[in-house]
Parts: structure tokens; C-alpha cells; sequence
């Protein structure tokens, strides 16, 4: 193996039309009474612990009558989730499955996740889209609040299943915000950013991604993710 690709979920694999945030806020709201300021508030490259917590902190919460709770807000969310999302509302975006469906062709790569997103949370969207089952591994934001630290979690689940340690730049971090160019960076990985959601494309260029795509339907995608462009 040479290198290990990993995949953001929402906004660089698939969307769901904003159905995710209104059921992580029915959540929220249906366990502490209020989701705080939710209208305008930034989800994009944020973990979903992160996103409870800073929301009921705006809420004027404390983290300690949060933290208690939060397997009971993620059953909320999973269970408003598999209601929510249809095939309709869920969908992946252009160049994602004919991407996948490439690199699957490539022995020496190794593809997963590295998401936010809780991983029942993960499995319930990527279903929905048609992406089911497409992904070995990943790392989750129920595996770290902080998705810095998730670079090291994901290279980790990958050696145990494939014996490499994809060091460095041959681990590379793919996603449509800017906490993924951080992420990448804070784990040492090559940064894909692809500006196929709410980031704009100027927002991404002023972190210096290693390559920046205005999607993943589009040539240059699949040479950016083997790192031979
Ligand atoms: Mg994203």
C-alpha cells in the first residue's frame, strides 16, 4: 500500500439539503429545551460533539450538564436521521462515485473516511446516497471532539488492516472546508480541498491547500488524490 485517501463526508462526498443540521437540532432541542442560536450557525468541518457543545454553550449551557447527555442527543439525531433522509434529499455529489469507482481500481490505495460526523451518523447519510458500504474504515467525530487529532486515529485503523503506516504526505485528507485543510496539516497529511459546498474557493486558497479542486467531477480530481498532479 502507498497511499491511504480519506474521504470528508458532507459537502465533498454527498449532501443532504441541510436535512442533517435541522435533525441535530431537533436533537438538541428535544434534550436541553433549546438549540441555541442554530439559524446561521457554521456546521461546515466541525465534529458533531463539537457542534452540541458549542451550541448549547451559546446557549448559556455548561459543558458539565452537556457532556452527561450526549449519547442521548446522538440517539436523538441517528433516529431523526433515518427518518430525514431519502434518496431524494440525499444525494452524492457529481464525480463522487465514478471517483470511487477509480481508485477501487488502484491495489496500492487504501480509501476511508475522516469525518465529523458520529459514525452511525456516517453510515446512515452514506446510505442514504447510495454510498453504502464503499468504506472500510474511518476515523469519526465520536472518536475525537477535535478533529485535528483524527489524522493520527484514522493512519492507525489503516495499519491495523493493511500493515502500512502511510507516514507523511502519503495520507491524504479530502474535504470541502476549511477545518479540513487544518486537519490535514495538523496531521502531516498532503490537503485536497474541494470547494463543492458552502466554502468558497477563496476561503480554501487562503490556507494553501496542497491542491484545490472546484469538485471532484472534474480531470484533474483523481491525479490530485494519487498525487501525481
Ligand atoms: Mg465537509
Amino acid at each position: 500500500m502507498r497511499r491511504l485517501i480519506l474521504f470528508d463526508v458532507d459537502g465533498t462526498l454527498l449532501s443532504t439539503n441541510g436535512q442533517a443540521g435541522r435533525a441535530i437540532g431537533m436533537a438538541i432541542r428535544e434534550t436541553f429545551g433549546t438549540a441555541g442560536p442554530i439559524e446561521g450557525y457554521a456546521f461546515a468541518g466541525k465534529t458533531d460533539p463539537q457542534i452540541v457543545f458549542e451550541l448549547t454553550a451559546l446557549a448559556g449551557l455548561k459543558r458539565s450538564e452537556v457532556e452527561p447527555r450526549l449519547a442521548e442527543v446522538f440517539d436523538r439525531y441517528c433516529s431523526r436521521l433515518s427518518s430525514m433522509l431519502t434518496p431524494v434529499n440525499t444525494r452524492a455529489l457529481p464525480g463522487v462515485r465514478e471517483i470511487l469507482a477509480e481508485l477501487g481500481r488502484h491495489a496500492d490505495v487504501a480509501v476511508g473516511l475522516l469525518t465529523g460526523n458520529i459514525r452511525p451518523g456516517a453510515e446512515i447519510k452514506l446510505r442514504a446516497a447510495g454510498l453504502g458500504g464503499r468504506f472500510a474504515f474511518g476515523a469519526f467525530g465520536s472518536d475525537h471532539e477535535d478533529r485535528n487529532r483524527l489524522v493520527p486515529v484514522a493512519r492507525a485503523r489503516a495499519q491495523d488492516l493493511w500493515g502500512a503506516d502511510f507516514a507523511g504526505p502519503s495520507t491524504v485528507v479530502i474535504g470541502d472546508a476549511e477545518a479540513d485543510i487544518r486537519c490535514a496539516r495538523a496531521g502531516g497529511a498532503r490537503s485536497v480541498a474541494v470547494a463543492s459546498s458552502k466554502t468558497s474557493r477563496e476561503q480554501l486558497a487562503a490556507l494553501a491547500p496542497d491542491v484545490l479542486l472546484d469538485s471532484l467531477d472534474s480531470p484533474a480530481a483523481l491525479e490530485a488524490l494519487l498525487g501525481t498532479g
